[in-house]
């Protein structure tokens, strides 16, 4: 035995340090001292702050909901964020959105919301939104909310929704911290009336435009798309669409192309995979076939456009496996020779100024 043991000494030594450092690393995280969890905490919260992924000048586009109304794991209702110069600039809420932002931004930083049409999946989180914004902040002023007609509706029934809550905060945290003023949003209305084809600007603000024309989601109008442009580089947001000349007019020239898609073929897929439940999942999946873009015409409108760029969103059906990516874009791609991604919540794409490099990462993937 202690032969066995001389002639394997080496072995045992590390065997034996690799026990106690497991026994060790094993105690520590069970006994976790307090100076540990301090800079763990000041770790995660200053990383929570991403505030130097956007330094250089340029126009930035976040995806921070690239979900729709049927459930996904992964993806929260749909969402994007432009930052350009010194603002922040949100489109539509969708549930859950909220949260994504705010491990990417600080909700206090939104300049204004912009909404595309009413359906649920788009409004969603508003109250959310315009809760957090006020609570973590204390602006004086409400957040600014752009919209067509039935804005006032929308944003008035998420205010009543919230007023118990925000006089529990003013209660609480007192008016100074957060001022009654500052709750809520302020509308402001646009209408463009039901020409197709079009379009107005709707906010100017230190070099930055935003367009909305209307685009075809019948029977859902008014329902519309967004075009933001800052130093001469754009990105077209669709809204919920199907495919139309609008959009391919409105997107001419822009530099990336943030695209909602519905596959058809998935989705009747999924229609044939819940014909025997006993709720109206099937139906669904069948009906929402008619009034969203495919992938194929996404990459018709970008490649029309001149567009280099394409990023799919609100992505439908669901894909419950990262394999399934490349077939739920293979129609755009076989139509389209530029660029086209599927966005998660947590992509960031970056247009700069002074190139026509557009670079992308994920910001929220571990
Ligand atoms: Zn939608
Ligand atoms: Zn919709």
């Amino acid at each position: 035995m202690m032969n066995f043991v001389m002639k394997h000494k080496r072995a045992f030594i590390v065997g034996g340090a690799v026990l106690v450092l497991l026994v060790g690393g094993v105690w520590f995280l069970n006994n976790l001292p307090d100076f540990a969890v301090k800079m763990l905490i000041n770790t995660a919260v200053s990383t929570n702050r991403k505030a130097k992924h956007f330094e250089e000048d340029a126009l930035y586009v976040i995806t921070t909901g690239t979900g729709a109304p049927l459930p996904d794991p992964n993806r929260a209702g749909p969402q994007t964020i432009v930052i350009a110069g010194d603002q922040i600039l949100v489109f539509d809420a969708g549930p859950g959105s909220t949260r994504q932002l705010e491990l990417i931004i600080d909700a206090s930083s939104v300049d204004a919301l912009f909404l595309t049409h009413y359906h649920s999946d788009h409004i969603g989180d508003m109250g959310e939104l315009m809760l957090k914004r006020w609570a973590t902040s204390g602006p004086a002023e409400p957040l600014p909310i752009y919209g067509p007609p039935g804005i006032e509706e929308v944003v008035a029934g998420f205010e009543a929704a919230y007023q118990l809550d925000k006089g529990y905060r003013i209660a609480h945290h007192g008016v100074e911290a957060v001022p009654p003023s500052g709750a809520g949003g302020e509308v402001h209305l646009f209408d463009l009336g039901t020409d197709l084809m079009a379009s107005d600007v709707v906010y100017e603000e230190d070099g930055v435009q935003v367009i909305a024309f209307n685009v075809d989601h019948t029977p859902v109008f008014p329902a519309v798309g967004y075009r933001v442009t800052y130093k001469g580089k754009s990105v077209v947001i669709s809204g919920d669409t199907i495919f139309t000349e609008s959009l391919i007019h409105h997107s001419m020239g822009a530099d990336v192309l943030v695209s909602e898609a519905l596959n058809h073929e998935m989705s009747s897929m999924v229609s044939e995979a819940t014909r025997d439940f006993e709720n109206n999942a099937s139906l669904v999946a069948e009906d929402i076939k008619d009034y969203h873009i495919t992938p194929e015409q996404a990459g018709i409108v970008a490649r029309d456009a001149g567009i280099p760029y394409l990023l799919i969103t609100h992505v439908l059906p669901p894909v419950p496996n990262q394999i399934l990516v490349n077939p739920f874009l293979r129609d755009a791609r076989a139509i389209y020779d530029g660029e086209v991604y599927m966005a998660n919540d947590g992509t960031r794409v970056k247009i700069p100024v002074d190139s026509e490099k557009i670079t992308i990462v994920e910001l929220l993937k571990k």
